[in-house]
């Protein structure tokens, strides 16, 4: 019989998202359950926005929740490399067996005449993708233009007629129209491969078997099904989870809700409580117990059990679990070592004390100048933020700013962050000292800490995003029309730029 393999395929792009480790939960314990194996692979085929970085944040993250995995990067194991700029060779290989049984093609077209089609088709409101324009060349002429060495991407033929009927796991059948797919790009002019071949190629020499996945790929699967078709391999069987949701159902979004799992973290959530409750996303213990481990989810797992209806990731609920667990599965001696290694951990602390030496005498005055680095959202109110020359528009406007600026920041470095400051205060036509004053209130709670500058730089993004959107909340928040037209005047004023 078919040995169960599932496997989680992040793109090191950004933070560890919950979406990522929700989706390796329900992997893993479908694997385990089944006998089967786990694995890790990085899709870092996106070259410009992939980062190491990321990819060990996201590795750290999963560790740190206990969803281990049998081979991945780190680990290696018998189909490695498991990072997909390591397997360029084999994609390099592959795409050959199609060129040469001619379900793939050289298409020379500009971006001039990519984006003139675009715009065609989108204002006759039709379909829009590939008009086919190089299937017409002959091999004489796609010779000669290989020749002459013109930029070209290998794009994958698709079906006009008829349409793409898979099983889903979940959903039972699922029928989509060729004439909706595109003929997508397979390998890119740099000679890389797209996500769509990478994956495919990779999920059948990892011997994948089941491709546990979110459900916006249920687009791309035919793309999938049909390169499976073209190199006459057996396909995995999929199953589309359903994404998780926002408390007002929309898609979990940063923008509503923390969504990097270093942010649970910082917060002092427990590990076992942040995957307990995604272990609650869709899914229900037999019995309806709320509290529950990964090994008892796994012993109990049955995939045709998860429900359909949009998961709500409700950050008040998981708060709640959180605090049960402290309370009923924490003694006391476990408290006091838990929370040791988190409010002193030795990279925090280490950058932390330097900042305090200078303007303390005795330990008692340690926590009123430091505590907030311990703490979660500070106690403020909009009085917090009166200021002499500062409005609370002006106030909404810098903390706004700045929090876009961060989220553009690459790195989040301390200089970066200052850099920002400094230029943002410039282009604002404001004092220095008087645009860090709201970010002092925002992040401490108080006009006078240890270096915001620093301390934003010590808290990280997740932390800083938090409780500057908080200091917006209770400044009276920012409503959809204000939010355009700040938008349109951060632009206007350079953005992120210098
Ligand atoms: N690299 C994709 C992602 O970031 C993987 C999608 C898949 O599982 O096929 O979600």
């Amino acid at each position: 019989m078919l040995k169960v393999r599932t496997r989680i395929a992040p793109s090191p792009t950004g933070d560890p998202h919950v979406g990522t480790a929700y989706i390796a939960l329900f992997n893993r314990c479908f694997a385990h359950q089944q006998g089967g194996e786990f694995i890790l692979r990085i899709e870092d085929t996106d070259q410009v926005r992939s980062t190491s970085k990321s990819e060990s944040d996201i590795l750290a993250a999963l560790r740190w929740l206990g969803l281990s995995w049998c081979e991945g990067p780190d680990i290696g194991g018998p189909c490695g490399p498991y990072r997909q700029s390591e397997r360029s060779a084999l994609y390099s290989e592959e795409i050959k067996t199609l060129l040469d049984r001619g379900h793939a093609f050289r298409c020379f077209c500009t971006a001039d005449r990519l984006n003139e089609l675009r715009a065609r088709q989108m204002q006759e409101k039709a379909a829009l993708g590939y008009d086919g324009h190089c299937l017409k060349l002959s091999q004489e002429e796609v010779t000669a233009m290989l020749e002459q060495g013109i930029e070209h991407v290998i794009r994958m033929r698709v079906p006009k007629e008829g349409d793409c009927v898979f099983h889903d796991m979940l959903r039972g059948e699922i029928r989509i129209a060729w004439q909706q797919i595109d003929m997508q790009v397979l390998i890119k002019s740099d000679g890389l491969p797209t996500y769509h071949f990478a994956n495919v190629v990779d999920d059948h020499h990892m011997q994948i078997s089941h491709v546990i996945r979110g459900e916006e790929w249920i687009n791309s699967t035919p793309k999938h099904l049909l390169l499976y078709q073209y190199f006459g391999w057996t396909p995995p069987t999929y199953c589309h989870m359903p994404l998780l949701r926002n408390p007002d159902k929309s898609k979990l979004s940063k923008r509503k809700n923390p969504t990097s799992i270093n942010y649970y973290r910082d917060m002092g959530y427990l590990p076992q409580a942040v995957v307990n409750y995604l272990g609650q996303m869709g899914w229900t213990m037999p019995d309806g117990r709320e509290v529950f481990s990964v090994a008892e989810m796994t012993a109990a797992f049955d995939l045709s059990r998860v429900s359909l209806g949009g998961p709500v990731f409700d950050v008040d609920k998981l708060t709640w679990l959180n605090g049960k667990y402290l309370r009923e599965q924490v003694s006391d001696e476990e408290f006091i070592r838990l929370y040791r290694d988190w409010a002193f951990a030795a990279h925090k602390v280490a950058r932390i004390v330097p900042l305090l030496k200078d303007r303390v005498d005795r330990f008692t005055d340690v926590a009123p100048l430091a505590g907030f680095f311990l703490a979660g959202l500070p106690a403020i109110d909009a009085d917090s933020f009166a200021h002499k020359s500062l409005d609370a528009e002006v106030i909404k406007r810098i903390l706004q700013f700045t929090l876009w600026s961060f989220e553009n920041l690459p790195g989040f470095s301390r200089d970066g962050i200052e850099h920002t400051c400094m230029s943002l205060a410039a282009r604002m036509d404001l004092k220095i000292r008087d645009f860090l004053f709201p970010l002092f209130v925002a992040m401490s709670g108080k006009a006078v800490s240890t270096s915001v500058v620093d301390s934003i730089s010590i808290l990280g993004l997740d932390i800083t995003r938090a409780r500057l959107r908080h200091a917006i909340t209770v400044l009276g928040g920012i409503s959809n029309k204000e939010a355009k037209v700040l938008e349109k005047d951060f632009q206007q004023f350079g953005g992120i730029g210098d």
